[in-house]
């Protein structure tokens, strides 16, 4: 029997085992055994996280289980802490820290990334971030709670604290997350009896534009659209420090807050470091053909590396699921051909745009160059979402939780399943944060 063990549930990595059992099932290929290793027994599709973080959309909906999607591959829960070349095993640890060995004739690399952190002080401790359904659902909750205690807090100065909200990072998931949380405290207000005026967010980024990734023109609407919900955009600063209830920015201003979201950006997963193979900007160096240099029998590909794009040369691909799907295709085709099925290709793809949602009534897109705002960019948003979700029953239950969104008020209730120490970047991304003295 030959093994093949794909690290990491993503895009990438729930892609490749797809297509790679697919695959091998058409040619009748009976001896290859395909083990998935993850510390989730999904994959999430994180473009919707924003929705999750803004009470819209269920966190349930926009994770696909492993267990129902993937035939013919065996879904290992733990996380992969080494991996010997030489000896060809990987060590998987599981949730109750027992180790053991697994192993591979093929192994393929997609752990993905997790959020870059800068050293800024206090950043790790109260700062929170979007990659995990545990962040998202944290994120929802500890708005609702601090409108909700600042409701009866009788020293106005914490109460107006409590109701302001920094996001930080511009790009379109930081964007997104700021426009769903207002749109999130704007509910709050309305149903709790409050003016929503009295919600203050603040979105912070060191560059000088909203969203550079859909160009100047779509960024230039998107700013507009976000001042007019009442976002103040503050370009060319970020943070200096972060403290429980408030935070200093880069122009030394004071800012009174008790929530902080940070969404700057991704550096590959911590697993890529310790590898000690040769990585370009936190990402693990491929080919073309997406192999790792001087390792013929291990691929990698997605966020966790560094694929050169063969459209722009010298370039890499960004940290897209766009990419990273159509990227899970090839590595499924590569091993598959690496193992006497089929012939090799390189991996090789155009941008297709991206579509960002505004919350209520707009959205920018730019689907194939098309520059597209308001109504009609939102149908192709949500149209988008719902028809790039890999399983039917939760493109059903998405589609249904935007229809209920046209008619109905999103839900104002905070469950409190996710902790503030359940969404630490330690806890739920796995970054390991040094302690500060
Ligand atoms: C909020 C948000 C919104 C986004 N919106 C968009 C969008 O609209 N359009 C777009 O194209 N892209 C978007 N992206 C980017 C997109 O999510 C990523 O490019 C994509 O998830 C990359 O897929 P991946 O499989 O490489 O990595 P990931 O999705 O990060 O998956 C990595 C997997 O590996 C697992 N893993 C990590 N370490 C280990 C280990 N040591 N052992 C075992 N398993 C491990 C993780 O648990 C996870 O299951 C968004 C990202 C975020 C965070």
């Amino acid at each position: 029997m030959t093994s093949v063990v794909i690290v990491g549930s993503g895009f990438t990595g729930f892609e490749c085992a797809r297509a790679l059992s697919r695959r091998l099932r058409k040619v009748g290929a009976d001896n290859v055994d395909i083990s998935i290793v993850s510390p989730v027994d999904y994959m999430l599709y994180t473009p919707l996280l924003p929705d999750v973080a803004g009470g819209l959309v269920d966190a349930r909906f926009v994770a696909i289980p492993l267990a129902n999607s993937l035939r013919g591959v065996r879904a290992i829960r733990g996380r992969v802490d080494e991996v010997d070349f030489a000896g060809r095993t990987v060590t998987v640890t599981d949730s109750e820290e027992r180790s053991r060995a697994l192993q591979w004739d093929r192994l393929v690399l997609t752990p993905g990334s997790v959020t870059r952190l800068f050293d800024v002080p206090g950043l790790a401790e109260h700062a929170r971030g979007l990659k995990s359904t545990a962040e998202a659902l944290y994120l929802r909750d500890h708005v609702l709670e601090q409108l909700q205690l600042a409701n009866v807090d009788d020293d106005p100065g914490r109460a107006a604290a409590r109701r302001t909200i920094v996001v930080v990072g511009a790009s379109y998931s930081g964007t997104e997350l700021a426009v769903q949380l207002r749109a999130l405290a704007d509910t709050a207000a309305k149903h709790m009896g409050f003016d929503p005026g009295e919600v203050k967010f603040v979105l912070l980024d060191l560059a000088e534009q909203v969203m550079p990734e859909v160009g100047e023109k779509l960024g230039a609407a998107a700013q507009r659209v976000l001042r007019a919900r009442g976002i103040d955009v503050r370009l060319g600063v970020t943070l200096k420090e972060v403290h429980p209830e408030h935070v200093v920015l880069s122009d030394d201003s004071l800012l009174r807050t008790h929530t902080v979201a940070w969404v700057t950006g991704v550096t590959g997963a911590p697993l890529i470091e310790r590898l000690g193979l040769e990585t370009e900007r936190g990402r693990l160096k491929v080919t073309t053909e997406l192999q790792v240099p001087g390792h013929p029998d291990v691929f990698s590909a997605g966020d966790a590396a560094a694929v050169p794009d063969v459209t722009q040369p010298g370039k890499i691909t960004p940290p897209t699921a766009q990419h990273a799907t159509r990227q899970g295709k090839t590595l499924a085709r590569n091993v598959a051909a690496s193992l006497g099925y089929g012939k090799a290709k390189r991996y090789k793809h155009r941008n297709m745009g991206l579509v960002v949602d505004l919350g209520p009534r707009y959205a920018v897109a730019n689907p194939l160059n098309i520059q597209l705002s308001g109504f009609p960019a939102k149908v192709v948003t949500r149209g988008y979402h719902v028809m790039a979700i890999p399983r039917g029953v939760n493109r059903w239950a998405v589609a249904l939780a935007y229809l209920t969104d046209l008619f109905w008020d999103r839900s104002v209730v905070s469950f409190g399943l996710s902790s503030s120490e359940d969404a630490q970047f330690s806890a739920s991304e796995g970054i390991p944060v040094p302690k500060r003295d």
